[in-house]
């Protein structure tokens, strides 16, 4: 530990500058005519990797814009540890709102401002300098591979069949990401899990066409109604999905981590009041934190149908639409929880309307237990480097990138998220705290220690 505070101090302004290099690059992936700077930030990342000591970097070609991968194997025995990141950021806009321009970065009030100081730059650079501490302090005690894509903010869309391309390449014992957040700078957390998501669209088809609401209505099924009266049904009065087979395949969580997750401090009445909202509702029996951590949702996410121009139109509609998501816990297959609605939710259909559910994207959550040894092992790193034993959050969010991951390599993520949610990724005026930088680079290469002894 005193070797590792040591290095940080000796090399802190070094680290920033070049950590300020990677930032300096505007490699948006939302935009195309930014291709030439994907690949500036390939180059950039793939030289501090090869600075930092790796024997072998490569910039490497996809459908999209490359991915860096980089390894150094010290010998075949020992765990081999996968770190993944992104060189991608956020679009900028509105510009106007940023008190410093974004990728022209700085230090203010002991923050790093710029796009990207958090999301990814400033978090993948504390694995680049923590590889390097390992490196030259000869400290090193896993074979270490990286792969740095560049599509992550667009949905990684050529990362999957690059896995699928490289498998052998990229096989290791367990992959290392920091693109999550953790509590606060003294309440330190590790994502545990994140939900996969379905989402399907509904289509209601009543007469052939609008009807006069006078003439027909009262004798001709409405479609609006009817949608309405259906989706009304889909959730009972105890917050539970009423889709057959829906909860068949979810993971009970169990009562530590349960214990474990109430730990994460909730402020009810401020939650309440930052979104205008009296009370709050959901699935009987759990908390607030568990509602959006561990239990599935069913949300309408939009409606339309009939008249909604201005003024009024008497009219009985001929259509009703609907966009529906249900956030789903892991275990739990989007593919066939679809399935389980299309045939529920057409065949509830009144006599008087047919019903299609088309079937969009979806993704599959993840789980991280934490009885899995790398996670005992980020436990035991943020026990040293926090004097404070993380807590395991399950995200509400999504990174379908992640049970990619475990899908096509067979390999399980730790997700060791430096940044804070004050942080404003993807918002104008991004930040990422000193300490949360040098923090994460002190921290990292305690997993390593203890991922090693595992
Ligand atoms: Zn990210």
């Amino acid at each position: 530990m005193e070797q590792i505070r040591n290095y940080i101090d000796k090399n802190k302004g070094r680290f920033l500058d070049e950590l300020f290099g990677l930032i300096r690059i505007p490699s948006i992936s939302a935009k195309k005519d930014h291709k030439p700077e994907m690949y500036k930030a390939a180059e950039y990342i793939k030289k501090s990797l090869l600075d930092a000591g790796v024997t072998k970097a490569e910039v490497m070609e996809t459908d999209g814009n490359p991915v860096v991968y980089a390894e150094k194997i010290i010998d075949n025995s020992k765990p081999t540890v996968l770190v993944y990141g992104h060189y991608d950021v956020m679009p900028v806009e509105p510009l106007e709102l940023w008190k410093t321009p974004p990728f022209e970065p700085e230090v203010r009030d002991g923050k790093i401002w710029a796009r990207g100081a958090d999301d990814d730059k400033g978090q993948l650079f504390m694995h680049v300098k923590a590889f390097e501490l390992m490196v030259k302090t000869q400290t090193l005690p896993c074979n270490v591979k990286f792969m740095i894509e560049g599509e992550e903010e667009i949905g990684s869309p050529n990362l999957g069949k690059f896995c699928e391309q490289h498998k052998p390449m990229l096989k290791a014992d367990i992959i290392l990401v920091s693109d999550t957040g953790m509590i606060a700078q003294d309440i330190p957390s590790i994502t545990t899990g994140l939900r996969g998501l379905a989402y399907w669209e509904v289509e209601v088809t009543g007469p052939n066409r609008d009807l006069h609401s006078g003439l027909f209505g009262g004798a001709v099924a409405n479609p609006i109604n009817m949608l309405a009266k259906m989706i009304s049904q889909m959730v009972d009065d105890n917050g539970r999905i009423t889709i057959p087979g829906f909860y068949d395949d979810v993971l009970e969580v169990s009562k530590q981590e349960r214990e474990l997750l109430a730990k994460v401090p909730f402020n009810e009445d401020a939650y309440k009041k930052a979104i205008d909202v009296i009370e709050l509702s959901g699935e009987k029996g759990y908390s607030t934190t568990e509602r959006t951590g561990i239990r599935p949702t069913f949300d309408v996410c939009g409606i339309w149908g009939g008249y909604t121009g201005e003024g009024s139109k008497t009219v009985l509609p001929s259509k009703a639409f609907a966009k529906i998501s249900c956030r789903l816990v892991p275990n739990q297959n989007h593919e066939k929880i679809a399935i389980l609605f299309k045939e529920h939710f057409e065949s509830m259909a009144p006599k008087g309307v047919k019903v299609e559910v088309k079937i969009h994207h979806g993704g599959q959550g993840y789980v991280c237990p934490i009885d899995l040894p790398a996670y005992k092992a980020a436990e035991k790193a943020y026990i040293e480097s926090f004097g404070k034993r993380p807590i395991p959050v399950r995200s509400g969010g999504s990174i379908p990138i992640i049970s990619s991951f475990e899908n096509i390599l067979g390999i399980k993520s730790i997700l060791m998220g430096f940044g804070l949610e004050s942080d404003a990724i993807h918002s104008p005026n991004e930040k990422f705290p000193l300490f949360n930088f040098y923090k994460g680079i002190e921290t990292i290469p305690l997993f390593y220690k203890y991922f090693a002894e595992m």
